[in-house]
């Protein structure tokens, strides 16, 4: 067995055992647990401070998973087909209430699954056999972690084990659709409106729910420092995100993407408001992104770092 193969079964053991893993998804690095271990899941929102009305994604291996504990459509079907394994949850009724514990669901008869690209986090799912459980590896309200070090600075403390998978490759949370009524965009992500309704068709807009949605609520993806949005320029001691090729250089100036190029903008965003946070700065301001495609998920983060509803 290759040590990369040890490592993977060493972690499937920890969640195996109720105690948690940091584990690297193309998205964000997560902070897994056995989802079907409900002392393991409490043990999972005590390490993030997160609220418990805050349900939590399931992760599966593949298709065939997934459909041992939720009800498919010929919708649901249709999206995994298109965008599995990647960066596009579902919510979708459960129908197996133990193998998603309700800690998990937050009492829901609905419950949110997808199945990850990230070689490490598949590969983990596998030889547990089971879904688990794993939100960003973040402490409740601070930036998701996208490298392996930021996974180990906010919650390392709490995982029995940790694979480091390299830096992320996407950078941003999962898109989130609902398929229990009409089809609903719960969260922008990685995955586009336009991608999604390319297969599906129209999605109506999320109903305000912020106490079911984590990631929904006001001030979120907070660094430190206050974010000044829409800055064509940093002040003095402020740090700067850029964006493209006409942006100031400085120590303290970020350049999401120097090119201008949104996926490389996205995969940057977390750990570069680290970064700038770093430098203590009186605010973190940030450079006019587009809204359209992957933009309308970078202006839903950063409207949330900023603390204001996207
Ligand atoms: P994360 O913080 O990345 O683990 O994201 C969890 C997200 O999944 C939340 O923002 C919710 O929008 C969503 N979610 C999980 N389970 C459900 C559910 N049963 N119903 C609606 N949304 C859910
Ligand atoms: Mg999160």
């Amino acid at each position: 067995m290759s040590q990369a193969e040890a490592a993977v079964q060493r972690a499937a053991q920890a969640l195996a055992s109720g105690a948690l893993a940091i584990l690297p998804t193309e998205t964000v690095y997560g902070l897994a647990a056995d989802a079907a271990d409900p002392r393991a899941v409490a043990a999972l929102f005590e390490a993030k401070g997160r609220p418990r009305f805050n349900p939590l994604i399931a992760h599966v291996a593949d298709l065939a998973m997934a459909e041992t504990i939720a009800r498919f459509d010929d919708r649901a079907q249709a999206l995994a087909e298109a965008f599995w394994p990647g960066p596009l949850t579902l919510v979708l009724p459960i129908t197996d209430q133990a193998a998603v514990c309700d800690l998990a669901r937050a009492g829901l008869d609905s419950v949110a699954v997808r199945a990850p690209a990230h070689p490490v986090a598949h590969a983990v799912i596998a030889a547990l056999g089971r879904p688990v459980v794993a939100p960003s590896a973040n402490r409740s309200g601070r930036p998701s972690p996208t490298t392996f070090s930021d996974a180990l600075e906010e919650t390392g403390v709490f995982a029995l084990a940790a694979l480091d998978g390299g830096p992320c490759a996407v950078g941003l949370e999962s898109t989130v659709v609902a398929l229990l009524d009409e089809p609903r965009l719960l969260r922008p992500g990685a995955v586009t409106r336009e991608q999604i309704e390319a297969v599906i068709g129209p999605l109506a807009e999320a109903e305000d729910d912020a106490h079911r949605s984590p990631g929904r609520m006001a001030r979120h993806y907070a660094p430190q420092a206050p974010v000044r949005l829409n800055a064509a320029a940093p002040e003095p001691d402020e740090a700067y995100l850029a964006f493209g090729p006409d942006a100031p250089e400085g120590p303290r100036v970020f350049n999401l993407s120097p090119t201008g190029d949104l996926a490389e903008a996205a995969s940057h965003l977390f750990a570069y408001l680290r970064a700038a946070d770093r430098t203590a700065p009186r605010a973190i301001a940030v450079a006019p992104i587009p809204t359209h495609g992957l933009g309308e998920a970078i202006a839903d983060r950063l409207n949330r770092a900023a603390g204001f509803v996207g």
